[in-house]
């Protein structure tokens, strides 16, 4: 058997879909495969990130493709960096031409939210856009909504936000934030975000951004079938990336 099948079944991973990429073994496979941003993979070092976590291996490489994922993994298990590292990735390559928001992190919760931000701005730490500007990640708190809707701070200010779903929709049906440029798009918690009591939520949202080539990725821990049914819907060719048992 070959080293990434090998992989795989060393971690009980199971990925479906077409062209699915090798996993990484190591976070430096990423400088030799993709032109992986050498201050970012800096700054994972010298937060001890040494080594991937097998959700890392897979899903790292996959949204780097810039595919659609639905991702399962337990909880501890390093789904945030697996989302983030990719994502500010793909926002620093794209560099700092063409302003506005291109990037939206859902979550249930907003300490969830917070717990987001945190990470994604420690590992966004002196990185420059083109070396013009540094990329901007913000957490969409309730002073902030309120100074994008007065309009003291332009919703053109940040590459990234984190959000809980109606402070976003708030903004929007505010026109307060315009979605239009948003390439990417995470669902943290998906089994939440796509359940009844938020599946309106996140329609609106999903309504909002209109970019037709908007990547869709869902993380969560579990993933009951009925949610899962409703996420690959929405999805483009979605790979489907499980860690471990599947839990209901
Ligand atoms: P999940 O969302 O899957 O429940 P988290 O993303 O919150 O898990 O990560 C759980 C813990 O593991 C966090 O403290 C995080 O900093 C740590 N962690 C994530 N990736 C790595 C890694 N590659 N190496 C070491 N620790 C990691
Ligand atoms: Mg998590």
């Amino acid at each position: 058997i070959d080293e990434a099948t090998a992989l795989r079944k060393s971690y009980k991973g199971k990925v479906t879909g077409e062209d699915i990429p090798l996993p990484i073994g190591s976070f430096e496979d990423l400088v030799t495969r993709f032109s992986f941003d050498k201050r970012l993979l800096n700054n994972l070092i010298e937060k001890h990130f040494t080594e991937p976590t097998p959700i890392q291996c897979e899903a790292i490489p996959l949204s780097l493709n810039g595919r659609d994922i639905v991702a399962c993994a337990p909880t501890g298990s390093g789904k945030t960096l697996s989302f983030l590292i990719p994502l500010l990735q793909r926002v620093i390559s794209e560099g700092s031409n063409g302003t506005g928001l291109r990037a939206l992190i859902i979550s249930p919760t907003k300490e969830l939210a917070n717990q987001i931000f945190i990470e994604c701005d420690k590992l966004s730490h002196k990185i420059f856009l083109d070396k013009k500007r540094p990329l901007q990640v913000a957490l969409l708190s309730k002073s902030l909504n309120a100074k994008l809707r007065n309009k003291v701070i332009s919703d053109k200010k940040y590459d990234i936000i984190v959000t809980t779903p109606l402070r976003l929709i708030d903004l929007v049906k505010n026109e307060a934030l315009d979605l239009s440029t948003v390439k990417h798009i995470i669902f943290d918690e998906a089994d939440k975000l796509f359940d009844k009591t938020f599946i309106e939520q996140t329609d609106d949202i999903l309504s909002s951004c209109n970019n037709p080539k908007l990547q869709k990725s869902l993380f969560s821990a579990t993933m009951p079938s009925s949610v899962e049914e409703i996420a690959q819907s929405i999805m483009m060719d979605p790979v489907r990336v499980i860690i471990g048992h599947k839990e209901a």
